[in-house]
């Protein structure tokens, strides 16, 4: 396995819609295991495929955060099939905008649909802070990134911060 560089905000693909998979074959077995090997070199707690260069609906993220028994886990072709009402508001932050950190709303819990590395079909209930990791990992594959939901007034804050973040400093 190895660990690829992470796409920095500026970068095209980081914009690019991903395409859903539809032949898990040894290739793409082989990038999904060194994505998630790059989340965890990185330390973060999701990561998406087009943030490590290639447009393939696919994220990780790292569930042994929330419970000391469970792995990082590889989430392939994500679709959201419910979302709570409940909106909450929470601090996140992203590989591809080091050191910054934002206050964003997204819903409280969802229903996942996707597959698994055998190319199974199931579905994941998330909560709370797993939730808002997924939607932020799954808006990445749709070419959203986080300072997108942000309001004027924080977009405003942030203007000379990601003018540096795009030079590639850390904020
Ligand atoms: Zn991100």
């Amino acid at each position: 396995m190895s660990v690829l560089p992470i796409k920095i905000y500026g970068e095209e693909v980081l914009r690019e819609k991903a395409k859903a998979i539809e032949n898990l074959n040894g290739d793409l077995v082989k990038f999904l295991n060194d994505m998630n090997e790059s989340m965890q070199a990185a330390k973060g707690l999701g990561l998406a495929a087009n943030q490590v260069g290639r447009t393939v609906r696919a994220f990780t993220i790292d569930l042994s955060h929330f419970d000391v028994l469970a792995e990082p886990k590889i989430i392939i072709n994500p679709e959201i099939m419910e979302k709570s009402d409940l909106v909450v508001t929470g601090e996140e932050g992203c590989l591809s905008f080091p050191g910054l950190y934002q206050m964003i709303q997204r819903p409280n819990k969802i229903t996942v649909k996707a597959l698994d590395l055998d190319g199974k079909e199931y579905y994941y209930e998330a909560e709370g802070l797993v939730a808002r990791i997924m939607l932020h990992e799954i808006d990445h594959l749709d070419g959203v990134l986080f300072i997108d939901k942000l309001t004027a007034a924080q977009r405003s804050l942030i203007k000379s911060k990601l003018v540096r973040i795009k030079a590639g400093e850390r904020v």
